[in-house]
């Protein structure tokens, strides 16, 4: 399993990027920063795109992707969320108003997007992925994932405070090589990552105290772009390893 670092930060400024991740050049994980890094013919292979939630960071090339990839392909892009991201995005996005609805253009028989929901805790085959979703703690319904294919599982936390659930999937993933694992305001700030639903290096060791690696790395993104620096140095000495863009790795 190939992973690509396409954007591994908690909004943008000049070496940021929104956040994005890229399994084997087919399936995204969130949308927050496709279409200003891949090109063309790439953005096109992209045939699923798993969604943690509705927030406007991990949304956002969702409509600039439905525009570019017109004619280029035949078939569908399926993009699967939680019920409550779907709706958000029905009423809020492809509505007509704010962009034109994609799942029914150019013609509602094929359309650019197919919508696919499901409800946090449901597993769901996304193309050759079999992926696990939990629900995590976030103002709106946010999801992690495990995602599964020939052996190889890779985890995904979305945007959440201390939360539960998910250490119990991940601990019983025993083929686990990789979780990305948010962290988003330093420890200064930790009323504001409480009351938004985000870790701080604070929080995220006592999350890291629940987890059973079993080998498994943690990487770290979402950090917000404003903080980088001194999150990094929070997080010196921890047993986690930063996420820079462009990275790739072999699970
Ligand atoms: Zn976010
Ligand atoms: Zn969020």
């Amino acid at each position: 399993m190939n992973l690509r670092v396409l954007g591994c930060h908690g909004g943008e400024l000049p070496g940021c990027r929104s956040t994005c991740f890229l399994v084997d050049g087919t399936l995204a994980l969130d949308a927050g920063a496709l279409t200003a890094t891949l090109d063309l013919p790439s953005l096109a292979s992209v045939d699923q795109i798993v969604l943690t939630h509705s927030h406007f960071d991990h949304v956002k090339d969702l409509p600039l992707l439905s525009d570019l990839v017109v004619g280029w392909r035949k078939t569908p892009i399926t993009i699967w969320a939680s019920h409550a991201c779907i709706q958000t995005l029905r009423d809020n996005m492809f509505n007509g108003s704010l962009w034109p609805d994609f799942t029914r253009l150019p013609s509602v028989d094929s359309p650019v997007f197919q919508l696919r929901s499901f409800s946090p805790g449901d597993t769901f085959q996304a193309g050759a992925y079999t992926v696990r979703s939990v629900l995590v703690s976030h103002p709106v319904e946010s999801c992690g994932f495990v995602i599964e294919r020939a052996g190889t599982a890779l985890g995904i936390s979305g945007d959440t405070g201390p939360t539960q659930k998910l250490w119990e999937l991940l601990n019983q993933t025993p083929n686990l090589k990789a979780l990305l694992l948010e962290t988003s305001f330093p420890d200064e700030l930790q009323d504001l990552a409480d009351i938004s639903g985000h870790l701080t290096p604070r929080t995220l060791r006592g999350e890291l105290g629940k987890f059973r690696r079993n080998g498994a790395d943690v990487l770290l993104y979402h950090l917000k772009p404003a903080f980088v620096a001194e999150l990094k140095r929070q997080v010196a000495g921890l047993p986690v390893k930063v996420l820079e863009l462009g990275q790739s790795f072999e699970l």
